[in-house]
């Protein structure tokens, strides 16, 4: 089980199938949306439904008291803001929703003993699980970043936080946080290195493609295929986004990251745990199973059975687990 900032994390992606629905727009975001579900149900089913069904409803995250769990890519919209088909919460923000806030059998947000529990938990879970997603994901966590549904749309969401009177305080523990870790105080980061996810400011990159004069592809050169370059800014929105210290610019496919992986046998079985006996994660259509040759990131790695003599694992694009000695 990866995790951030200490609250255990996975993905349950929505199928490419429903994109049109859930997430039909690329993203590169600049801010994040907080909700609460105005449920009583866990994280696991707010994510589970979300993605099944076809309503043009989606949010990136939902966190309870156990877990975050992640339904959309961080790269696609979600229709979750109330502000409209160009709206900057649909189209330029990670949303959040935060579970267990609401009784419908009651019909209030004014619960009590264990679900209180559970709530309380669940928004701890959010402070650390949002600070972290901004900061691998290079949004500046602040007063402008930070948005509630109702400073998207005017509804009344996050509706305890918004009912107590405390939305401001959460807003600012969530910037607080985000402050502690990037000044790298010591007890928090990402225990999965999914950090390096995606290729960020400040990374280490080798040129395996061409780099342009210009982040709008202009000026192709393959000079400096090869080299070793530190990304040192990013120009959002662009097709060749990533800026190469004294170098140029380049796509993402121009650039292997330390982490990149390639499978190097002809049929490789993703599992959830560090063992060939363990389950093979399942995709919306069926199983993950990685052909030779497709390229991965490695978000994690653990010791577990051993496979040809090497007690390696990686976990892969934050997916599951697979032996480290199927990759190179
Ligand atoms: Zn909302």
């Amino acid at each position: 089980m990866s995790s951030k900032n200490g609250v255990p994390f996975r993905q349950n992606l929505v199928g490419s199938w429903n994109y049109g629905a859930k997430c039909p727009y690329s993203m590169d975001a600049d801010s994040v949306t907080i909700h609460e579900t105005d449920n009583n149900a866990p994280a696991d089913n707010e994510i589970r439904y979300m993605i099944g069904n076809t309503a043009q409803v989606s949010y990136h995250v939902a966190i309870d008291e156990k877990e975050a769990v992640q339904g959309i890519p961080f790269d696609r919209n979600s229709w979750n803001a109330g502000d409209g088909g160009s709206g900057h919460g649909n189209r330029k923000s990670i949303s959040f929703e935060i579970c267990r806030n609401y009784d419908p059998t009651r019909g209030t947000t004014n619960i009590s003993g264990t679900q209180l529990e559970q709530y309380k938990k669940a928004k701890a879970n959010a402070i650390k699980v949002i600070a972290q997603v901004m900061l691998e994901q290079g949004i500046p966590a602040n007063v402008n970043t930070v948005k509630s549904h109702y400073d998207r749309s005017g509804k009344n969401c996050p509706s305890k936080m918004r009912n107590d009177g405390d939305w401001t305080d959460f807003r600012d523990a969530v910037i607080a946080e985000y402050n502690r870790l990037k000044n790298g105080s010591s007890g928090g980061g990402s225990t999965d290195g999914s950090a390096s996810a995606a290729i960020k400011v400040g990374e280490n990159v080798k040129v395996v493609g061409n780099l342009f004069a210009d982040a709008d592809g202009k000026g192709a050169s393959s000079k400096s295929r090869g080299k070793s370059a530190k990304i040192d800014k990013l120009a959002t929105g662009k097709k060749k986004p990533y800026h190469l210290t004294g170098l140029g610019w380049a796509a993402a496919s121009d650039l292997s990251s330390p982490n990149a992986k390639t499978v190097t046998i002809d049929s490789l079985n993703v599992y959830t745990s560090q063992s060939l006996s363990s389950a093979i994660v399942k995709t919306a259509n069926g199983y993950r199973i990685l052909k030779k040759g497709t390229k991965v990131k490695v978000t994690g790695t653990l010791k577990g059975q051993s496979v040809h003599g090497s007690t390696s694992w990686s976990e892969v694009d934050g997916w599951g687990w697979v032996p480290s000695v199927y990759l190179m």
